[in-house]
């Protein structure tokens, strides 16, 4: 048994990979013969993700807030507190904020051979942003 006190600082998530401000808390790291990484993700309204994709898939856990999550070539979905989503091995996809609401989520994955967790791709456009349903009644 280990435990890890609440003291590793909150790291900002990287403005290569994100759009706008995100905060992530580790939750699980990798070894020890173990490949789950876990991350508490908080997005503040309008942040997100860039595209990008898992080589072993993720699920994300939402705990708070509204979310919007979209795989390419599927429609925006709006995501709650107690939703989860899984993402396939390999498929593009984004995660983030609604534009009036923060959002924090529990991602989960399994890193690769080479302790790899994902590949980025392109921001989302403003345009691409702008297309989400509303979250009014969603
Ligand atoms: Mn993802």
């Amino acid at each position: 048994m280990q435990i890890t006190k609440s003291s590793v600082q909150t790291a900002k998530g990287p403005s290569e990979w994100f759009t706008g401000a995100v905060y992530i808390d580790a939750v699980a790291a990798p070894g020890g013969g173990s490949r789950l990484s876990a991350s508490s993700v908080h997005f503040t309204p309008g942040a997100r993700t860039a595209w990008h994709t898992h080589p072993n898939g993720q699920t994300i856990f939402v705990t708070e807030g509204v979310g919007l999550a979209q795989g390419r070539g599927g429609p925006i979905e709006v995501i709650r507190p107690g939703d989860r989503v899984f993402f396939a091995p390999g498929e593009d996809h984004w995660h983030g904020a609604s534009p009036t609401r923060f959002m924090t989520h529990i991602a989960m994955l399994d890193v690769d051979d080479k302790g790899g967790n994902a590949t980025w791709g392109d921001h989302l456009s403003e345009a691409e942003y702008a297309a989400a349903p509303s979250i009014e009644g969603a």
